[in-house]
């Protein structure tokens, strides 16, 4: 079983994840562009079960998602780097992959919500991409 490791810019947050994500996911919505810093946050989802602080506390900041299900982030207090996010509308962590130890292997599968891009957004290739989110997902 793959366990990942991971932590936030200090050292203060660190967490695990176990096994293979279900979904590896560039996020283009403004919320993850305000986080980032960028046009898009990489997230790799796994099921809360796989997803565990190993030390420290995070911080958390509750904000409504467009499912208008509370949105979790876990960040740490001290450096302010959100680790990552609990999706309750979907009973995952989107896990930030900057974030973690080491991401051999780990690739973007789709861009979502690209209708909220700004112009000059970069896109992977080879992989769909969807205005908001795809048929069935979420809602
Ligand atoms: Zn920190
Ligand atoms: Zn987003």
């Amino acid at each position: 079983m793959t366990v990942r490791n991971g932590s936030c810019g200090c050292g203060d947050l660190k967490y695990s994840v176990e096994g293979e994500p279900v979904n590896s996911v560039f996020c283009y919505c403004k919320e993850c562009q305000i986080h980032t810093g960028s046009d898009k946050w990489f997230g790799v989802w796994y099921p809360k079960e796989k997803f565990k602080i190993t030390s420290g506390n995070p911080s958390i900041y509750a904000r409504k998602g467009m499912s208008g299900k509370d949105m979790n982030h876990l960040f740490c207090a001290n450096c302010g780097v959100m680790v990552a996010a609990e999706v309750t509308a979907g009973n995952f962590y989107s896990v930030g992959v900057s974030t973690l130890d080491e991401f051999d292997g780990l690739a973007p599968a789709m861009a979502i919500y690209t209708a909220s891009a700004p112009s000059w957004a970069v896109y992977p290739e080879g992989v769909p991409k969807f205005d908001t989110l795809p048929p069935g997902m979420g809602g």
